[in-house]
């Protein structure tokens, strides 16, 4: 994983020191003597991480951190404050200002290297993230996106410690600020952890008879929990393992004594982050759906069609089965716009889908094909039992009118219908397509009825 720090440091040796051993990790880095300069490349997008020194003149690293994270165009960015001194105050200060780690002077380099890459890593992917949700915005797919940070507060906290004094200490902490759940058992957490949606996990890499890094890796490889942040409680002494979990994805880390800021701005800053994420994740969800959803009458598309009907008959050919297709067109449609307007066309449409969507099977994707033309694809159906399925269709549009007008008035509409049963071998498109002559035949054989594909496999 390569990305670009830039380092600011008002003092040339401590810019130095940390491109040396930045430079020896493949890591790119940009420096900025004082903060003006840092918000300049930052806002220029020229790099993917922050070091950050506390003490500069003109403007003090908290500041140029607080102006970062008002930024919409660089509130993602990463912060790590670089602090002389190793007060928590100072480290409070700083996580308040929005940053999201801090390292003390002189440098470990394990845990310099440790944080960068852990960051770097999360950097990429919120990159993917916004790229992706500000596409479906810029084609006009989903909204804008709400860039501004939550406040991180509120929502339910897991803590998984079995020493007491500790957990009793966390929860005085986070109380007042969070719903915390305390469980001392690590299976029953993981379990727990997935049937709730927790804003954040805290795990004791103490735990008496289990190795807390392993449910750090569980949670991250469980669906659920991939992206519940998750805190690690440490002692001194655990600090190889806490590196360790780090390169695992665990998000933060937390050394006893456990201070209660401390440990209410590392969490709030978690949340914080992880509801950005999962409003990025949200739109470009939407954007998937509305992308393959057809917004009139709520069913899939064409292009949603096409994308699975493949899959479909790949595994209907596996397992030797029949599939069978229908093209569905209404009758006259354009009578009907034209007479009542397209407003009532639009009814007629919805009404339509949905009294078909009561006819056919779940297994079954109905979907519209464009303007009043929809397609059924049935797997595992033989032609036989697809005819009688078209049959009970068209009886049940033909049968009774739809309502008009909100329900004022009511109109007859009928349907004309083309079924055809897969060849092996064949392509969706030319199964489509010998449906699609069928309906041509209902259509030139009076309408509001049903023909089989005579060169379908089981016609004879
Ligand atoms: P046929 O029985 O031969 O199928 O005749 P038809 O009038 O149904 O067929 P034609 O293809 O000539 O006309 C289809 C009409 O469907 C024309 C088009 O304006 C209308 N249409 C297509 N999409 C929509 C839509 O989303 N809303 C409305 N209201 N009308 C639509
Ligand atoms: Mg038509
Ligand atoms: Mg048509």
């Amino acid at each position: 994983m390569t990305a670009r720090v830039l380092v600011v440091d008002d003092l040339l040796p401590n810019i130095k020191l940390l491109e040396a051993r930045l430079t020896a990790e493949y890591f790119d880095v940009v420096t900025a003597t004082n903060g003006f300069e840092a918000l300049k490349i930052c806002e220029r997008g020229e790099c993917d991480l922050v070091l950050l020194d506390v003490m500069m003149p003109g403007m003090d690293g908290f500041e140029v951190c607080r102006k970062l994270k008002a930024n919409p165009g660089t509130l993602h960015l990463p912060v790590i404050i670089v602090t002389a001194l190793d007060q928590t105050s100072d480290r409070v200060r700083g996580l308040e200002a929005g940053a999201d780690d801090f390292l003390t002077k002189p440098i470990d380099e394990i845990a310099l290297i440790a944080r960068v890459r852990s960051l770097a890593r999360l950097k990429t992917s919120v990159d993917e993230l916004r790229a992706r949700a500000e596409t479906s915005v810029a084609l006009g797919v989903t909204d804008a996106v709400d860039h501004r940070l939550d406040g991180g507060l509120g929502g339910k906290v897991l803590v998984v410690d079995d020493r007491v004094n500790s957990s009793e200490k966390i929860l005085s902490a986070l109380r007042d600020r969070y719903e915390v759940d305390i469980e001392p058992d690590p299976t029953e957490a993981l379990f727990r952890a997935t049937e709730t949606p927790y804003e954040l996990v805290m795990v004791s890499l103490g735990l008496a008879n289990y190795d807390g890094l392993r449910l750090c890796s569980q949670l991250r490889s469980v669906e659920r929990t991939r992206h519940t942040p998750i805190l690690m409680l440490s002692d001194i002494e655990d600090r190889a393992r806490v590196l360790r979990g780090l390169d695992l994805g665990v998000n933060d880390y937390l050394v006893r004594p456990i201070d209660s800021n401390e440990i209410i701005a590392r969490v709030r800053t978690q949340v914080r982050r992880k509801r950005y994420a999962d409003s990025l994740r949200s739109n470009v969800q939407a954007a998937m759906e509305m992308a393959v959803v057809d917004p009139l009458t709520g069913l899939n598309n064409r292009r949603y069609l096409q994308t699975h009907v493949v899959g479909l008959m790949e595994q209907s050919a596996q397992k030797g089965r029949p599939l069978s297709a229908m093209v569905l067109d209404i009758d006259h449609f354009k009578k009907v716009n034209d007479a009542h307007g397209h407003d009532v066309g639009d009814e007629i449409l919805k009404g339509f889908a949905s009294r078909v969507r009561r006819v056919v099977r779940g297994a079954d994707l109905l979907c519209r094909f464009g303007g009043e033309e929809f397609v059924i694809v049935m797997p595992e159906t033989r032609l036989s039992t697809a005819r009688l399925v078209a049959e009970r269709v068209r009886a049940r549009v033909a049968g009774s009118p739809f309502p008009i007008r909100g329900g004022a008035e009511t109109l007859t509409i009928t349907v004309s219908i083309g079924v055809a049963e897969s060849h092996g071998g064949e392509s969706p498109d030319a199964l489509i397509r010998r449906a699609d002559q069928a309906l041509y035949l209902s259509k030139s054989g009076g309408r509001n009825r049903v023909t089989v594909d005579g060169s379908s496999a089981a016609a004879a």
